[in-house]
């Protein structure tokens, strides 16, 4: 009975319709692991926070790091964005919360190790986290899992195509002060409006790193706060940028570095490094956002 062929859009539709919005997912774990368990895969619920876990789960016989060693390990999140949209059927497309993204990569996986398994091969591993859409509190927890797995799939809806890479992100505040003075006498002030302004129309023609797979150096500006009142000349103006990293960040920070000397205070927040990922030759990939 073990193993029965699949039905992947009956598996996708029972995940659909178990609410798991990110914070919330504890039910539809259970359900995965009492799927696997029914089905002879040994299940680890790795604790993550506030009752929520973890699914991983290894080929029922064996320690569930031996059963994995050197093999692949297929991964996705179980937790969805708000709000919850419970599934439908229609002329041959499945509607709902999660059916993208990602509870039919879910069900896909799934089905995939099941038939591998069933196969004789036991080098597969499955892992499900919770938390991926609001700070990945799940993935980190998963770092800590004892697997030897040598290679690791990521679904995420990417049009069926491998991924090659994703460019990382840097957040910049950038701070320009001046000399408050009525409007009527603007000989005795100096704007740091227009200090800003002057620095943020030059952002797109700076000399940014560029990266052959991941192309391009992107910057948004995204805020911009300053000033009193109209009569005012400003003392005080920022704006918050988001940069799209291609490249070593310090290429970057060198970048604006330069463009904010002697007129500018710079300020680094987060930061998210630029990944390249592996591909395999004649499948189709692109760079994910
Ligand atoms: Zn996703």
């Amino acid at each position: 009975m073990s193993h029965d062929p699949v039905d992947v859009i009956a598996l996708t539709r029972d995940l659909v319709a178990i609410p798991s919005i990110t914070g919330d997912e504890a039910a539809v774990a259970r359900w995965v692991a009492q799927w696997l368990t029914a089905r002879r895969w040994r299940v680890t619920l790795q604790d993550v926070a506030d009752g929520r876990f973890n699914v991983w789960a290894t080929p029922g016989d064996g320690a569930p790091s031996a059963a994995s060693d050197g093999g692949v390990t297929m991964s996705t999140h179980l937790d969805t964005v708000p709000p919850y949209i419970a599934p439908r059927l229609t002329d041959g497309r499945l509607w709902g919360r999660g059916a993208c993204d990602a509870k039919g990569i879910a069900a896909a996986m799934l089905t995939a190790a099941d038939r591998l398994v069933a196969s004789g091969e036991r080098r597969v591993g499955l892992l499900f986290v919770v938390g991926e859409e609001r700070g990945s509190d799940g993935a980190i927890a998963a770092n800590h899992l004892p697997t030897r797995s040598r290679y690791l799939i990521n679904g995420e809806p990417t049009e069926s195509r491998l991924a090659s890479g994703a460019k990382g992100s840097l957040r910049v505040l950038v701070r320009t002060s001046g000399r408050e003075a009525h409007s009527a006498y603007p000989a005795l002030g100096r704007s740091a409006i227009v200090a800003l302004l002057d620095l943020l129309v030059r952002l797109p023609s700076l000399s940014w790193p560029t990266d052959p797979v991941l192309g391009e150096t992107t910057v948004n500006i995204g805020l911009i706060r300053g000033g009193t009142a109209p009569n005012v000349i400003p003392g005080a103006a920022e704006a918050d940028l988001l940069v799209r990293v291609v490249s070593d960040v310090r290429a970057v920070q060198r970048v604006l570095d330069a463009w904010g000397a002697g007129t500018a205070h710079i300020e680094y927040g987060a930061y998210v490094p630029a990944q390249h990922l592996h591909t395999i030759a004649d499948f189709a990939a692109d760079v994910v956002a």
